[in-house]
């Protein structure tokens, strides 16, 4: 048998629940096999091994949101340390749900969770690979299980691993699910953003007949203006496609022009992103 992948996982700003997906929810099976893949050498959650400094990876799981100046430092040196960096779950791939504060003035935010906010030295949350180049991506909140032995299967043998491009869609079709976009119109629940999110958590939400809310981001080329135009002919008002855009993946190009609308027009007290100026 080939060696283990020497491996680390960090975190960053997130709610760790990747990890937590990864520990309590695998499969014994899938668990019991990524034992055999990878030899965790850091993974606080898992393991009492210390970080040792100046240790070098063959892959590196980082998962959260950078927040702060000092994790742009740690995930700078993380990317030295490594072959290869894999985001691991969407507030490292987009910033997440804490990425929705990046629409509010960062000093108002600050006011609103911390008694002193002058001794705060917080930044808006970022993607992982707005620092630095990310080889792989494991999306969705939290990450799939499928997908993740995919991608580490994949690595052990030394092969590219496969991630799916297409929309969430093309699997609901697969999985014969009645279509709630088309069947539900004018409830909430009808606001299916799984044409433009990319597949791969084998329609978690839609299979249980909840809308896609867009957790793994924008597939490859979604067509953002016909999906606005979608929600706004059953009569979604901007404010309510704004949300659906910005839950999870808003710092995403494709799913921030979704929010553009109501950002411009309705909300000026919105900050946009400043790193996604026009
Ligand atoms: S992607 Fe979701 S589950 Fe994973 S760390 Fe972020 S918030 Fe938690
Ligand atoms: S329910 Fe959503 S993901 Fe499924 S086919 Fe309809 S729009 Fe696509
Ligand atoms: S259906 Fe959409 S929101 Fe639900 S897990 Fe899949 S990508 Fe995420």
């Amino acid at each position: 048998m080939a060696d283990k992948l020497k491996t680390a996982l960090f975190k960053f700003t997130c709610c760790a629940g990747c990890q937590f997906q990864l520990l309590y929810f695998f499969s014994p099976e899938s668990f019991l096999e990524t034992l055999d893949l990878l030899d965790f050498v850091y993974f606080r959650m898992a393991t009492s091994k210390e970080l040792k400094e100046d240790d070098h990876y063959d892959l590196a799981f980082i998962e959260g949101a950078i927040s702060t100046t000092e994790d742009i430092e740690k995930v700078k040196k993380i990317r030295k340390q490594s072959d290869i960096v894999v985001g691991y779950g969407a507030c490292a791939a987009h910033g997440g749900v804490q990425s929705i504060g990046d629409w509010t003035p960062q000093r108002k935010l600050e006011e609103t969770v911390y008694p002193n906010p002058l001794q705060m030295k917080s930044i808006k949350v970022h993607p992982v690979d707005e620092f630095i180049r990310v080889d792989y991506q494991l999306r969705g909140c939290p990450i799939d299980e499928v997908e993740f032995m995919e991608l580490i299967r994949a690595l052990a043998a030394k092969k590219e691993p496969y991630l799916r491009e297409y929309p969430v869609c093309v699997e609901c079709k697969f999985a014969n699910n009645i279509c709630i976009l088309l069947m539900r119109q004018g409830v909430l629940e009808s606001m299916c953003l799984g044409p433009v999110t990319r597949a791969g958590c084998r329609v978690a939400c839609t299979r249980n007949m909840r809308a896609c809310f867009g957790c793994r981001g924008p597939m490859t080329n979604p067509n953002i203006p016909e999906m606005v135009r979608t929600f706004k002919g059953k009569g979604f008002t901007e404010h309510e496609i704004f949300t659906r855009f910005t839950e999870y993946a808003g710092l995403s190009p494709e799913f921030s022009e979704g929010a553009r609308a109501y950002y411009e027009r309705k909300a000026p007290y919105y900050e946009r992103p400043e790193w996604r100026a026009a």
